[in-house]
């Protein structure tokens, strides 16, 4: 029998766990009054008809009995159900006195980067507009802050990736740096492994060995934030040995000679020394490099997460600029983003300093063209707010005392996680629209249920800046709505029903398309149909006969002189070191089975019972000098607070270094221990590298 025979219904989806973006079909069929799901891949140019593990079981979490299904209030402690009506009449009323009493700006919106880019954009729009509020930062402030501020400085643009994903078999030689593959967008692994059959060089870059550094040919094990002080250890090799390219450097670059006194003061034994990478495999990496054809550099949350993430990916991208390996077939660079929608989230106006189309809040130029598609008196929109954590830190302070977070989990995700849940306990009202009860939304004072994947139709812009278009098939269980409808609800209860009288998610996305006009993420010649028909548009689009910009510049660069520019970078050393009291380094990351912080994949039974609890990866030999025995309970203790996991006793990490992902909250949240201090340039949070020191649980 026909598996459609049975079915009550099939629909065609995206998985929502990575910036891939995989094509699928999860099938619900009912039989004898049980429902059974099953997902099928679908071909689409970016997944190429696979799916992970994650995708595999994604419709789990949105099936889960867990779900938020009615508007929730916390009375006495206890969450109650109430009405809609109720729900927008109280936020409403709070955030009216809340800014009666402490003033405008003590509301803020706090997003995330699975949403969808209408509900990016309505974010954005809902924080000026409907609270009037300069303070609005999203989650993706601790993704992809650092390599998308690179980008717009060193190229004008910052899209994911300057090439499309088909091309990586192409290039000749590939840097991973910082970035697990394998696990965090498992789909993208064939790319790799046919480049390979096509004797590509893979130079990987990270302090453990995962299942992407395997695939590479060498391994550059580095110490924890050093990124930039080996990439300055390469261009002195690429310098010395000619491998520069000055017919590029001369016609499409700038700054080059800054570069080239910088390095040229740079000691091969001395970057050796302050990276643990040998001289030797510093000059093998520069060479494959330097000598191949075509190349392109992966960046990702290992090189970005730092305290100098920012001018760690500039050094990365001079490597690419000073070669001429960018804007041609299998040359270029590529930030590999992580979240759902990274991609489009930081495009259309949900960043403190950002307007949609990736405009400046700060250029009166792009206020006026914003102010006026939404139409507002230019005087009205407000200026620029602050950055996630430092939002958060506003909380702890109470500056901000009234709060809206919606598709984010703060609590988890942030660092020094201990001050972010004392700070949310003092606000006057905590607002959390998402589909579970999270470690922030238990802290809510209300809760709104939001849909899920499967419900929700909208736009997601994929790794490569491809805009694709999501369905939403599934009818709401319950009360819930999606994210865009409780803005508008709230938006109009809020007196601004001219602004947000919205009734579907098209209908945004048409305004957005106006709005990002002319601006550097310009969506204007994209439409749903041009979507659905196409599999998905390229930005920038700035007209419907526009074919969509699939590799960035070929023949010039976003800059208004069309020139990309060079930087000299320091080298580095993460703000905060190990001692006596601290003598490891902490690292954290991500493992194939799970999402963020879990609230969704912690609901799958399947991807749950891969990986049930956090851990910490632990070298034998630091394993038996602080006498750790593999899978006891550890203590892990920064200067901020501890943790208890268990441990993983393996030779993959560094003797120097520890490892904890980060998809677990309360008293396995790697969080509460990594450190807060920012990257100057983008505010990015130094959450890959602190100092650490463990201990047996037992005894201690
Ligand atoms: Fe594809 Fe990423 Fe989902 Fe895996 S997690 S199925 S790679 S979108």
């Amino acid at each position: 029998k026909p598996l459609e025979e049975k079915s009550n219904t099939v629909m065609d989806t995206q998985c929502p766990f990575c910036s891939v973006q995989c094509k699928m079909q999860v099938i619900e069929v009912q039989e004898k009054g049980r429902k059974t799901y099953q997902a099928i891949p679908l071909d689409n140019p970016a997944s190429q008809g696979r799916l992970c593990i994650k995708g595999m079981n994604a419709h789990q979490h949105a099936v889960h009995p867990d779900r938020i299904l009615y508007p929730m209030r916390k009375v006495d402690g206890e969450f109650v159900r109430i009405s809609w009506s109720e729900a927008i009449r109280l936020i409403k009323e709070m955030f009216t006195r809340i800014q009666q009493e402490d003033g405008l700006d003590a509301l803020g919106v706090y997003g995330g980067a699975t949403v969808t880019n209408e509900t990016a954009y309505l974010l954005g729009k809902f924080a000026r507009v409907a609270l009037k509020t300069k303070h609005i930062d999203y989650n993706g402030r601790y993704c992809m802050s650092a390599a998308a501020t690179a980008g717009n400085k060193a190229f004008g643009i910052d899209r994911g990736l300057t090439n499309q994903l088909s091309e990586i078999p192409f290039s000749k030689c590939m840097i991973l740096a910082g970035t697990n593959i394998a696990e965090c967008q498992p789909t993208l692994m064939p790319y790799f492994t046919q480049a390979k059959e096509n004797r590509s060089f893979i130079i990987a870059i990270d302090p453990r060995e995962t299942a992407t550094t395997k695939i590479a040919d060498l391994h550059l094990k580095i110490k924890p934030g050093m990124d930039a002080a080996l990439v300055n250890g390469l261009l002195k090799v690429i310098f010395e040995e000619g491998y520069v390219d000055q017919t590029f450097i001369a016609d499409r670059t700038k700054g080059f000679e800054a570069l080239q006194e910088h390095i040229s003061t740079i000691e091969l034994e001395h970057i050796a020394e302050i990276t643990g990478i040998s001289v030797k495999q510093i000059q093998t990496a520069a060479r494959a490099y330097g000598k191949a054809e075509t190349g392109m550099i992966f960046t990702a949350r290992g090189v970005e997460q730092q305290t100098d993430g920012y001018m760690a990916v500039r050094n990365f991208i001079n490597l690419s600029l000073v070669t001429g390996k960018i804007g041609k077939i299998g040359s270029g660079y590529g930030a590999i983003t992580g979240q759902g929608n990274g991609q489009g989230a930081r495009e259309h106006g949900h960043k403190a300093d950002q307007l949609p189309g990736y405009r400046s809040i700060e250029n009166p130029e792009h206020r006026a063209y914003v102010a006026k598609v939404w139409g507002i008196d230019e005087q009205d929109l407000p200026g620029k707010g602050v950055s996630a954590y430092e939002m958060l830190e506003k909380v702890y302070q109470q500056e901000i005392t009234g709060l809206f977070v919606i598709s984010s989990n703060p609590v988890v995700s942030s660092p020094n996680a201990n001050l972010v849940e004392e700070g949310l306990k003092k606000l006057k009202f905590l607002v959390v629209a998402d589909m579970f009860v999270s470690e922030t939304a238990r802290m809510a004072d209300l809760i709104l249920p939001a849909s899920s994947y499967l419900e929700n139709e909208g736009t997601l812009t994929n790794l490569e800046g491809r805009v694709t278009y999501r369905p939403g098939n599934r009818e709401c269980p319950g009360e819930v709505k999606h994210d865009w409808q409780i803005l508008c609800e709230v938006a109009i209860a809020l007196g601004k029903e001219t602004y947000f009288s919205f009734s579907s998610a098209e209908e945004i996305f048409h305004e957005l398309r106006i709005a990002s006009r002319g601006g550097i993420a310009d969506y204007y010649g994209i439409t749903y149909d041009r979507i659905k028909q196409e599999g998905g548009v390229y930005w920038p689009c700035p007209s419907q006969d526009h074919p969509g910009a699939g590799r960035l510049f070929e023949t010039s660069f976003a800059h208004p002189d069309g020139k990309a520019e060079i930087v000299a970078v320091d080298n580095h050393v993460p703000k905060e070191q190990m001692n006596d009291q601290f003598p490891l380094y902490l690292t954290t990351g991500r493992v194939m089975t799970h999402y963020l912080t879990g609230v969704q994949t912690r609901r799958s039974h399947t991807l749950l019972a891969r990986d049930v609890e956090s851990y910490l990866e632990i070298h034998p030999k630091t394993a038996k000098k602080y006498r750790i025995e593999d899978a006891s309970l550890v203590k892990v203790e920064s200067r901020r607070g501890s943790i208890i996991v268990r441990s993983k006793v393996t030779e993959d990490i560094r003797e120097d270094t520890v490892f904890v992902p980060m998809h677990w909250g309360d008293l396995q949240n790697v969080n509460k221990i990594t450190n807060q201090a920012l990257d100057p340039n983008c505010k990015m949070p130094g959450f890959k590298v602190c100092a650490v020191k463990v201990n047996p649980l037992v005894g201690t």
